[in-house]
């Protein structure tokens, strides 16, 4: 099964592809946890990557593309994947239908996060995400039993430089300019299902589970 999940900064996408990525055993690909890795690590495309991080754009398309196909032809992929933030924009998501045209793949479905602009800042304001095995948190809705230690690993709990607010409100606008076309680009192919994002974590993993059949 081959899943792309679309939505605003905020909206639930890593909480929901950790879930989905256990009930199908199927790996979450995260272009922001990689690229996050890769800036940590220092490699040449986190260096490349790190000022558009920092700064909430978009990093060039040839380096996450590239990245994202190298990721898609590792075995592990081979029975379905869910992507958690790829494609971001329509060069992107025709990069993605034509490699997996090449290998005769395609994505069964699309699902859309619905939530609003109030709600959004109010999640990636409060989110905070552990440094060793990237469990996230939310300091009021999703609280870890002590504060700033990982529930899962007890490691440490920091909060994205990205998350700050003056980057949110340039990650809103950038979703709104050059995301939003990739919902247009999936409906016109009938793979779009929207789902509404707001309730509890388990309420909208139920609503994903039915939207993919
Ligand atoms: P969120 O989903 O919380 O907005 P991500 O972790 O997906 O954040 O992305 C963080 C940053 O990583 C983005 O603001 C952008 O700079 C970069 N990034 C992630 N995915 C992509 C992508 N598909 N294309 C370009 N840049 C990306
Ligand atoms: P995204 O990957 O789309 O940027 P996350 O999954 O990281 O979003 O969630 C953003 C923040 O909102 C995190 O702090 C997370 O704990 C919290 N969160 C996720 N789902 C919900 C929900 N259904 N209700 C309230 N807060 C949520
Ligand atoms: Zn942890």
């Amino acid at each position: 099964m081959n899943i792309v999940l679309i939505g605003p900064p905020g909206a639930g996408k890593g909480t929901q592809s950790k879930l989905l990525s256990e009930r199908f055993s199927i790996p979450q690909i995260s272009t922001g946890d990689i690229l996050r890795a890769n800036v940590r690590e220092k490699t040449p495309m986190g260096l490349r990557a790190k000022d558009y991080m920092e700064r909430g754009i978009l990093v060039p398309d040839e380096l996450v593309v590239e990245m994202v196909v190298d990721r898609l032809s590792q075995d592990d992929c081979a029975r379905g994947f869910i992507l958690d933030g790829f494609p971001r924009n329509v060069k992107q998501a025709e990069a993605l239908e034509e490699t997996l045209d090449k290998s005769g793949k395609k994505i069964d479905a699309v699902i859309g996060f619905e939530v609003e602009r109030r709600e959004l800042v109010r999640r990636l304001s409060g989110r905070r995400v552990c440094r060793k095995c990237g469990a996230t948190y939310h300091i009021i809705f999703n609280p870890p039993i002590n504060i700033d230690v990982c529930d899962r690993c007890g490691d440490e709990l920091y909060q994205r430089d990205d998350d700050k607010e003056e980057t949110i409100e340039a990650r809103l606008k950038v979703y709104e300019e050059e995301t939003l076309p990739v919902v247009e680009y999936y409906k016109k192919r009938g793979l779009y299902k929207g789902v509404n994002g707001i309730g509890s974590v388990d309420e909208i993993n139920e609503a994903i589970v039915k939207a993919i059949g």
